[in-house]
């Protein structure tokens, strides 16, 4: 649990709930995506789910999924260890549809500003002390954040950009 944490296992398993129900988004493609209720102190957030997360159910259930865990395996911890103790969110939580030119469609503004609402929730109940972020659009949410301690992970699959402790 997270140093301050004072929301229980069921409050977050509640939030997942209501979560898994939220239709806002009129151009995202449910279902609603959501890592395992972990109680931790360290969050990963990404941008969104793909077309194919929704056949496993989880985040990062594929082929960027194999990249980031790859990463993590380079330094011993294995993804499904991963998904045990780190709380798996992300900015948006459907799958945005395609991009006519090509890739998934970033979503847009008020998709990231609507689904906010979910992602501050969990940080409220958390209180993660670690933060990892993953890919362009978690980092810049939170970039401007001084007050956590985050890693950052940008253009999954390339590379690792960085890692900085604030
Ligand atoms: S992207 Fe987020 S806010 Fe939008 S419908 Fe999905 S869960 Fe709801």
């Amino acid at each position: 649990m997270g140093k301050d944490a004072v929301y229980s296992q069921s409050e977050l398993a509640a939030h997942q709930r209501a979560l898994k129900t939220c239709r806002l988004c009129p151009q995202m493609i449910p279902p609603v995506i959501t890592g395992d209720p972990v109680m931790s102190p360290v969050m990963s957030i990404g941008q969104a789910p793909g077309v194919h997360e929704a056949k496993v159910m989880r985040p990062f259930g594929w082929t960027a999924g194999k990249t980031l865990f790859r990463w993590f395996e380079a330094i011993g911890l294995e993804e499904a260890l991963f998904r045990q103790r780190v709380y798996m969110s992300a900015v948006c939580r459907c799958f945005p549809g395609k991009n006519p030119q090509g890739g998934d469609r970033v979503p847009s503004a008020d998709e990231v500003a609507a689904c906010s609402r979910w992602l501050q929730a969990e940080i409220q109940i958390l209180r993660p002390r670690l933060i990892i972020l993953v890919g362009k659009l978690a980092i810049n949410q939170f970039w401007w954040q001084r007050s956590w301690r985050m890693l950052w992970a940008s253009a999954i699959p390339s590379c690792w950009t960085g890692a900085q402790r604030i």
